[in-house]
Order: C-alpha cells, then structure tokens, then sequence
C-alpha cells in the first residue's frame, strides 16, 4: 500500500506536492513528475469543484477538482434536485478498498 492509499484508507486525503514547481504531484508520487525533485505529503484541503457528473438509479457519480488540478472520480451522497459542473463540492469523507473512494456532499 502506498502513502497515500494507507491515509486514504484512514479518511486522510493527502498528496505529494513539489515545493519547488509549487503544483501538486497527481497521481501521488514520492517525486516530482516535472522536476523529479523531492515532495512535502500534505492535506489536500476538502473544497472541490464539481466537474461533470452522472446518474445511476439514486446513486450520483461526479468527477471533482480539487486545487485546480486533482481530478477524482467520487459519489455524491445528498438527495440532489439540481447540480451545475462549476459548483463547489465538500469532500465528506475517503477511504480505500482496492481503489480510492471519495463522497461528497454539496457545499
Ligand atoms: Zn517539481
């Protein structure tokens, strides 16, 4: 398991991020993917964008940006009447099971 998936797995949502560039490192990795400099581990902040989402049955699948740059694939957990790509997102909680799981809820 790696760093990230071990802090994901305790609802910790981190990544590596390059002090150097100054730009997160995603997909997590122990070095920069553009200067192949050394990276901090740091919380990711819970704010996202929502980006596109779809509908299964009652079950709603978003992709979600954080920090203009993370993009995920989450759920979002509150009964929905209406949901606009651009509109802010709370990461409620994370976890791992084979693949990262997020959940949000609107903010
Ligand atoms: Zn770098």
């Amino acid at each position: 398991m790696t760093r990230f998936e071990d802090e994901l797995s305790r609802n910790n949502f981190v990544c590596s991020k390059c002090m150097k560039c100054i730009h997160w490192v995603w997909p997590p990795s122990e070095f920069c993917n553009k200067c192949l400099g050394n990276v901090e581990w740091l919380h990711v902040p819970s704010n996202a964008t929502l980006v596109e989402f779809s509908r299964k049955g009652d079950a709603y699948f978003c992709i979600a940006e954080f920090e203009n740059s993370i993009r995920v694939i989450g759920t979002i957990s509150e009964p929905i009447s209406d949901l606009i790509p651009g509109q802010m997102l709370i990461l409620e909680y994370c976890t791992y099971d084979k693949t990262p799981k997020f959940v949000f809820k609107i903010s």
